[in-house]
């Protein structure tokens, strides 16, 4: 348990699956406060009294060895899934099981976003929970699913209050 402005999150999902845009919203659309960090799409901001770090995940194998420093003292994952994009799920469930395996990251408690459910077509959470098999996730992991949009804002606080909560 830490104090609360020691708070770590990381935000990682697939590209294109929202993480940029769910930060804006929360931020209320201060784009000032994102600034691209080392030049390999790891962004860091402030959120409150949190230190928000931010990558996309996915096809980016050579630089993972670096991701790791990103890794330490993390005491909560945001993982963003693209609620509409059928296409790439099974992508998205390997690089989170692969993101999961780190035992660094061993102890963070985990929110999964089905972001985009203002799309038709989009998969509801339960559904997206089934895709990732969670309900096989190791017992000793926190773990919520929660159904967003970055766009209405719909379902981040939820989310955001659930991590936190867990966390603090
Ligand atoms: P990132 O690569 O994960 O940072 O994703 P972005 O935040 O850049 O978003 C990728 C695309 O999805 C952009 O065109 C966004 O406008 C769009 N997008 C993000 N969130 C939502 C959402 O909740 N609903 C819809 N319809 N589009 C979204």
């Amino acid at each position: 348990k830490r104090k609360q402005k020691e708070m770590r999150i990381l935000m990682v999902g697939l590209d294109n699956s929202g993480k940029t845009t769910i930060v804006l919203k929360l931020n209320g659309e201060d784009t000032s406060v994102i600034s691209p960090t080392l030049g390999f799409n790891i962004k860091t901001l402030t959120y409150q009294k949190y230190t928000l770090n931010i990558w996309d995940v996915g096809g980016q194998r050579t630089i993972r060895s670096y991701w790791r420093n990103y890794f330490e003292q993390t005491d909560g994952l945001v993982w963003v899934v693209d609620s509409s994009d059928l296409r790439r799920l099974d992508d998205c469930k390997m690089e989170l099981d692969n993101l999961l395996k780190e035992e660094r990251l061993s102890g963070a408690s985990l929110l999964i976003l089905a972001n985009k459910q203002d799309l038709k077509g989009a998969l509801k959470p339960d559904e997206i929970a089934k895709v990732l098999n969670l309900e096989n996730m190791d017992k000793t992991r926190h773990w919520e699913i929660v159904g967003c949009s970055a766009y209405t804002g719909e379902g981040l606080l939820e989310g955001f209050d659930w991590l936190i909560q867990d966390i603090a």
